[in-house]
């Protein structure tokens, strides 16, 4: 497997390489122009020494003076002397051979001298002319390798400072083509990496899934594939934390309902069995003449034995909805008449809501919603609850619905919408509007957050909302909220019929 590291690692290295092995080739070229300068150095004593003897060669033969015979000769002897010193330094420069001929030419125009200087009237003129003649040869091949050597030396410096800037190019084009090439192969695993995060956070995705041969972008995957199963786990547990929260609201309401029926069902018994007993009584005394008085009480009794098992069904019916709704039981969608479903979630609620909120409830008798029926319920009681929370001096509670064929909640300026809605054809919109304290524009952002609650500690869990918007999206709706402190508040959900 390939890993990101390694990557950064042969970029990097190969930069050093390149930068390393430039500065040795320079180095190497700085050494070789040291070399060539002092050449350089040597090829100019060299011309300068020849101009010498030429110089006390023409002072000998003009004024005869022994001195600068002796001068001449010293130049001579010094000439003579760095040629065979750095032979092959000047070998380098002309050839071998022209350095050979040059040292032959120092030392006959050395034997030269010597002779015409031993006998200076005879052959004087003859010999003065091959001296010059030779001086001159001398002096011109010395000005040809000091002028060759100095051009050489420029040619060395131009070829330098090309290199130089060469070298400073090829750097800077490695260092943006590795660069560039390193940002694209670590860069784009990460880009692409990024834009899946965000497709999972959106619920686009449910879990981080990419190919990548990167090893460090492997173990980032999966360690955040952990970390969403592990959310989703607690998740799960806070759903459970809140259903049992809601399961003890809903036990309130349904104690205080089966009261009703149960008190109900023993006065008609109690009743039932004290008319028995007395009929019995009756029976053993006189008989009825015309038997009027038995048929009203078979009526009466019969009356009370109906309303005793019409009370003993509604009972039943609460025991089973709360069975019903404390089963954990996967997303079971019907369609749900939603006047019933406002009506069953009020009245196990009534229990719940101070008598100082009036509830008035307006849904068409016809309209029903497509959803789970526990869950709606829950919905609805969540936000009837915080709507009665928000009234705790009383107010006004209304629960509207309708059907609505507009592609989303509308969106006027004041009011936040919570959820991707999916496009259905046909959408029911519930509303819940109380006339409570309302809430502050900064709160409004945070109120679906879980575990978010302005309430005082141990009256509010934070995550009622949480588990609406949950619910909501669940069958593919949406929630708006809006409102004003002092005024109230409207939530607004929208359920499409046909989840899509
Ligand atoms: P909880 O009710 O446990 O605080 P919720 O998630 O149900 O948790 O609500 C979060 C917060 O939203 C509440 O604490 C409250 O501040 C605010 N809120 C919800 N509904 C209303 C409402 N109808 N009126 C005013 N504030 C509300």
């Amino acid at each position: 497997m390939n890993s990101l590291r390694k990557k950064l690692f042969v970029g990097y290295a190969t930069i050093v390489a390149l930068v390393i092995g430039l500065s040795l080739f320079s180095f190497i070229e700085l050494k070789l122009l040291e070399q060539k300068i002092v050449a350089g150095e040597r090829s100019a004593h060299l011309f300068d020494i020849t101009l010498e003897i030429r110089r006390f060669e023409k002072n000998y033969f003009l004024y005869r003076q022994d001195a600068d015979l002796a001068e001449n000769r010293a130049y001579v002897e010094q000439a003579g002397a760095l040629l065979r010193e750095h032979a092959d330094l000047f070998a380098a420069l002309g050839d071998a051979a022209r350095v050979a001929q040059l040292q032959r030419d120092i030392n006959h125009y050395a034997v030269l001298i010597d002779r015409h200087a031993a006998s200076p009237s005879t052959g004087d003129v003859a010999t003065a002319a091959q001296i010059r003649k030779l001086g001159k040869a001398i002096v011109t091949v010395a000005e040809d390798w000091a002028r060759a050597e100095r051009k050489n030396l420029q040619a060395q410096l131009d070829r330098h400072r090309r290199m130089l800037l060469g070298s400073v190019a090829l750097i800077g084009l490695a260092v943006i083509t590795i660069g560039g090439l390193l940002a694209r192969r670590v860069l784009r695993p990460l880009k692409e990496m990024e834009q899946k995060m965000e497709a999972v956070a959106s619920g686009r995705l449910a879990k981080l899934e990419m190919a990548s041969d990167e090893r460090e972008i492997e173990s980032l995957k999966r360690a955040f594939n952990h970390v969403l199963q592990e959310l989703e786990m607690h998740q799960g547990q806070l759903v459970h934390a809140e259903k049992l929260a809601a399961l003890g609201t809903l036990l309130a309401g349904v104690s205080h309902e089966l009261n009703n029926p149960l008190s109900n069902i023993a006065t008609s018994t109690q009743i039932l069995a004290e008319e028995i007993g007395a009929r019995r009584g009756q029976d053993m005394a006189v008989p009825p003449a015309d038997g009027t008085t038995n048929n009203t009480d078979a009526a009466f009794q019969r009356e009370l034995i109906a309303q005793i098992d019409a009370e003993t069904w509604r009972a039943r019916r609460i025991v089973s909805a709360l069975l019903d709704y404390a089963r954990d039981r996967d997303f079971r969608r019907e369609v749900l008449p939603l006047a019933q479903l406002v009506e069953d979630t009020l009245r196990l609620m009534r229990g719940q809501i101070p008598a100082s909120i009036a509830i008035t409830v307006q849904i068409p008798e016809t309209l029903a919603a497509s959803g789970d029926r526990q869950r709606l319920q829950q919905v609805l009681l969540n936000l009837v609850k915080n709507a009665a929370d928000a009234m705790p001096d009383g107010g006004v509670l209304h629960i509207t619905a309708r059907l609505t064929h507009a592609a989303c909640v509308a969106r006027p300026p004041e009011r936040l919408i919570f959820g991707q809605c999916v496009n259905a054809s046909a959408a029911v919109e519930i509303e819940v509007r109380d006339n409570g304290c309302g809430m502050a524009a900064e709160t409004l952002p945070r109120i679906f957050d879980p575990f978010f609650t302005t309430k005082d500690v141990g009256k509010g869990m934070g995550l009622g909302l949480f588990i609406v918007f949950e619910i909501v999206e669940e069958h593919g709706g949406c929630i708006a909220v809006e409102s004003t402190i002092g005024h109230g508040t409207t939530f607004t959900i929208r359920l499409p019929l046909e989840k899509s």
